[in-house]
């Protein structure tokens, strides 16, 4: 059962050490030479304490290396390469509306809320989402946390000035195209199988759409409405 309250790992509260923040500007290197040349997307990295999005403070150097790392309920904590690329694609300004969809260990939600930006994130696993609004509120991070299913996206506070889906998706959902302001950017992965090409789509103020295609990842997948709260 994913669905149900279940008890997770307690969460690691420690601290921001000066070997965290050593081990935090090395991989900030690394993801410059790697071609991040975004420097508030490299900034809002630097900031952010990755290890204290990982339940297990046995793995700090893990936290550190430019690696995805397994989180609750079977997903993972995305690649920090791929949250860089990702957020620079996404071109986020002070203010922005954001929609995310896959709130996770929350690591993404606070680099975007780092960003300035007004964050809505939306997770369908109950406990992971639970742990993870606790997590970004104890850091101070002011998101909006919600427990529902990223497919029909969030109505009641669209529409988004850019919207980031980070599991894979089978197909682009038409809510998020809807649910995307005049000028706006969507940052999707598609893809069904292990690999998806990660699509920039931009709505220009006529509402038209343009896509392009960005890459290779590999994500979660996105879970369909069918195994929601399963
Ligand atoms: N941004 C996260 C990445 C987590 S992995 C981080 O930085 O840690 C992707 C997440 O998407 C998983 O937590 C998974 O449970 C969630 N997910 C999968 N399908 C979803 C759906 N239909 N709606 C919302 N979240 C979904």
């Amino acid at each position: 059962m994913v669905g149900a309250d279940l008890p997770l790992p307690s969460m690691n509260v420690g601290e921001d050490s000066f070997r965290h923040q050593g081990l935090r500007r090395k991989l900030v290197d690394q993801l410059r030479k790697r071609g991040i040349g975004n420097v508030e997307v490299l900034n809002a990295i630097g900031k952010i304490p990755r290890h204290l999005f990982i339940d297990d403070s046995a793995f700090v150097e893990m936290a550190y290396a430019d690696t995805a790392f397994p989180i609750p309920c079977g997903q993972t904590i995305s690649q920090p390469w791929t949250v860089a690329f990702q957020t620079d694609l996404l071109q986020v300004g002070k203010g922005m509306k954001v929609l995310e969809i896959g709130t996770g260990s929350g690591y993404q939600t606070a680099v975007l809320c780092t960003l300035g930006a007004k964050v809505h994130s939306i997770e369908r696993h109950r406990p992971l989402y639970l742990q993870t609004k606790e997590r970004l509120l104890r850091m101070g991070h002011k998101a909006y946390t919600v427990h529902g299913d990223g497919f029909a996206g969030l109505t009641r506070e669209a529409p988004f000035d850019r919207v980031l889906v980070t599991c894979g998706a089978p197909f682009v959902p038409k809510p998020l195209l809807e649910q995307l302001k005049p000028g706006g950017r969507l940052v999707i992965p598609v893809g069904e199988g292990a690999v998806q090409e990660m699509m920039l789509i931009t709505k220009d103020e006529r509402g038209t759409l343009f896509e392009e295609a960005c890459g290779q990842f590999k994500f979660v997948p996105m879970l369909s409405e069918r195994s929601f709260g399963v």
